[in-house]
């Protein structure tokens, strides 16, 4: 049966992509989003777009009280680890606070199902091949620890308050699927960078570092596909109704470099992608590769776009067929 979920962040790449998926199951969704990286065009029709930001308490009270919402999916948060380098204060206020408040109301009105976008880095700098969800973790940038943060008080939450909760690390999101795809203003990922220089819309990408202790010295990462990572959402969805607390890390645990990611690229599009070699980038941890051998077995969530390759094609037909992104796009 349907459910009503609220999707924080719903006008977002990621939070988009669930907003669809979770309405193609039946469920009555209501998007909440400021817009501040988001885009209205993003938003099904179906879905109910409430426009307000997270801090205002009195509007996240209204809304709690006249919805009564069975879950929340919670997207919504500042998540670039560069920039958090510089601002802290904005992930912990974006990041920390918010969440808080969005909490308070979940435990007020008894909205008990609660699915969290945490991140691979929360892990820091593990020194394992494949990170489960018991490796050590101590965040070196503020954005992991503010979403690590938030993992704390979700615990507490669910003890004190009762409010189940999944946490999702995700690793690298990439990808794009039934008309969802990725674009930010400034954009600052790896893939959709490289894929605007396949077009000519940059000259170059730049190489965060190339002295990494990984195999040709630059970054690795794992590329998991914006709809994998929906459907993993909508499987926690389902096992919260049993289980008070979740933790998974979602990737593919294939790690790539940055110059593998860009030679892939160049296969992918038949362009030439011209680099530059670039300082690295702060906060940065050499390699993250997720196991995600747990959610497998225990939710039988199994990646259909597995290869790199498919994952950038994806990426890569959407930003032919969007070359302005959501600006102006229809559904
Ligand atoms: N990166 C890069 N050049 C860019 C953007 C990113 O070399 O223009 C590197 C970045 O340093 C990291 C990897 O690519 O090692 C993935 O970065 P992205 O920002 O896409 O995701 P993140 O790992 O920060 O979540």
């Amino acid at each position: 049966m349907g459910q009503k979920i609220l999707v924080t962040g719903g006008a977002g790449y990621i939070g988009a992509t669930a907003v669809r998926l979770l309405l193609k199951h039946g469920h009555e969704v209501t998007a909440l989003d400021n817009l501040s990286q988001g885009h209205r065009e993003a938003v099904p029709d179906r879905a109910r777009l409430v426009l307000t930001d997270l801090s205002n308490r009195e509007a996240l009270g209204t809304l709690f009280r006249e919805s009564k919402f069975d879950a929340v999916m919670h997207f919504a948060a500042s998540a670039l680890v560069g920039e958090s380098m510089q601002l802290p204060e904005k992930y912990f206020r974006n990041n920390v606070t918010n969440s808080l408040n969005l909490l308070e109301c979940c435990a007020a009105n008894k909205v008990s199902r609660f699915v969290f976008s945490s991140t691979a880095a929360t892990f820091g700098d593990p020194q394992t091949s494949l990170i489960d969800e018991n490796s050590p973790k101590n965040p070196l940038n503020p954005y992991g620890e503010s979403k690590l943060q938030v993992e704390a008080m979700l615990h507490w939450f669910q003890k004190i308050h009762g409010v189940r909760y999944a946490v999702l690390r995700f690793f690298n999101v990439a990808g794009a699927w039934d008309g969802h795809g990725e674009h930010h203003d400034p954009e600052s990922h790896l893939i959709p960078i490289v894929l605007k220089v396949a077009q000519g819309k940059r000259e170059s990408v730049s190489v965060f570092g190339s002295d990494y202790p990984t195999p040709d010295g630059t970054c690795v990462r794992d590329y998991v596909h914006i709809y994998d990572l929906a459907v993993a959402h909508l499987l926690v969805l389902d096992a919260l109704k049993e289980r008070d607390a979740l933790a998974y890390n979602l990737g593919n645990g294939n790690g790539f470099s940055v110059r593998e990611v860009i030679e892939a690229s160049r296969k992918v599009t038949g362009r030439p992608i011209p680099t530059v070699e670039s300082p690295r980038r702060p906060g940065d941890p050499p390699v993250l590769v997720a196991s995600s051998a747990k959610i497998s077995k225990e939710l039988g969530w199994k990646p259909r776009y597995d290869k790199l390759e498919e994952i950038i094609q994806t990426a890569w037909d959407w930003h032919q067929k969007y070359p302005n992104g959501y600006e102006g796009k229809k559904e």
